[in-house]
């Protein structure tokens, strides 16, 4: 199959057209230039590494009800706030059943990974890791320890299953945990996150200190504790959809200026469905409204380049021959590719080839 129109990737956007082949690139060339000897499928659209959704809680899919008109702290902060009361009341089944409905809608949508904040300590890790190989979407696991003060034996055993640790926030946890989540996962190999400045501004030397790989939301962050967080090479996901019920907005304009390594996360399951493309376009429409525009590219490039890199593997975020090994094909004018993503993608625009159809290949 040969989809011929834009390309973006790591290097930005550019006119071009991929050969796919099971979907996998084989070559990639100037647009207009494929030759096909006319049996190949062709088509006009835009080739992207999938998009990967930057933060989730995906167990919180449990339920699906407009969310109660309580605030942010009453709804989401552990342990007795109402998701937590909700995870407690609802069984293990029906949490993996939820989390594979929430994955598999996730797949329809063409995402490739979700870095998700798993509570409930291992048996979390583990649900989790059930619900998405039922799913094919790869689940970057966040957990979370249940002990305080820190259990070594505990943590050591979550590690050992899960892609890190996701806290809840420095003011919710001591820096004696941090310092020891922080340290296991640093000797591991593994992500160290935690969600800041959400619901009012933290201090910076909080929540850098010991400095995470991740760090959520910064919706009520100052300039200067965006500059701290750019020098200190944290990466920032940000959730306007889920801020946005709360009143609040992250400063994506700002961010953009900073030169602010950012991704995009969807948040709680129960706040909204998981959908990247519905959050990009949200991103870019509600800077607009708070006349803070933010640019469509650096959109882009945090739901498809910046999360790849997160995650270590840099060369995911490549459309070239043995770059991206999860290619996103979209039926998209490739007129100006960064605007279309925000504004015209959809699961609906996905073109269903190789990876993205079981069982059937990619020409
Ligand atoms: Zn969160």
């Amino acid at each position: 199959m040969i989809v011929d129109g834009a390309i973006l990737d790591a290097d930005g956007s550019r006119p071009g057209y991929v050969r796919l082949r099971h979907g996998r690139i084989v070559e990639v060339g100037q647009r207009g230039t494929a030759s096909d000897h006319g049996r190949e499928r062709r088509l006009r659209g835009i080739v992207v590494p999938a998009p990967v959704n930057g933060h989730t809680h995906l167990a919180d899919s449990v339920s699906v009800r407009e969310p109660p008109a309580v605030s942010l702290a009453e709804l989401v902060r552990p342990p007795d706030g109402y998701k937590f009361t909700l995870l407690r009341r609802t069984s293990d089944g029906e949490k993996r059943r939820a989390m594979t409905r929430a994955l598999r809608g996730m797949r329809r949508d063409g995402v490739a990974a979700t870095i998700d904040f798993r509570e409930e300590g291992l048996p979390g890790v583990r649900l989790l890791r059930g619900a998405a190989r039922a799913a094919g979407v790869r689940a970057v696991v966040l957990g979370r320890p249940l002990r305080r003060p820190i259990d070594r034996a505990e943590l050591d055993a979550l590690l050992a299953e899960s892609d890190g640790v996701g806290l809840s926030s420095a003011r919710e946890e001591s820096a004696e945990t941090r310092a020891a989540v922080a340290r296991a996962c640093r000797a591991k190999r593994k992500l160290y996150a935690l969600h800041a400045s959400e619901e009012r501004r933290e201090s910076p030397r909080d929540y850098l200190s010991p400095r995470p790989d991740l760090v959520v939301h910064l919706s009520c962050a100052s300039e200067g504790d965006l500059e701290q967080v750019r020098d200190d090479g944290v990466v920032v996901a940000v959730c306007p959809r889920s801020n946005a019920l709360f009143g609040r907005r992250p400063d994506l304009a700002t961010m953009e200026r900073l030169g602010v390594r950012l991704v995009l996360g969807t948040d709680n399951g129960m706040l909204r469905p998981p959908t990247v493309w519905q959050e990009l376009e949200f991103a870019y429409l509600a800077s607009r409204l708070a006349r803070r525009p933010v640019s469509a590219s650096y959109l882009a490039r945090a739901a498809f380049v910046e999360p790849w890199r997160l995650l270590g593997t840099p060369s995911e975020a490549r459309i070239e021959v043995g770059g991206s090994t999860h290619p996103l094909a979209l039926r998209l004018p490739p007129d100006d590719p960064p605007y279309q993503l925000v504004s015209r993608g959809s699961g609906a625009a996905v073109i269903r080839t190789g990876s993205w159809v079981a069982g059937r290949d990619g020409r």
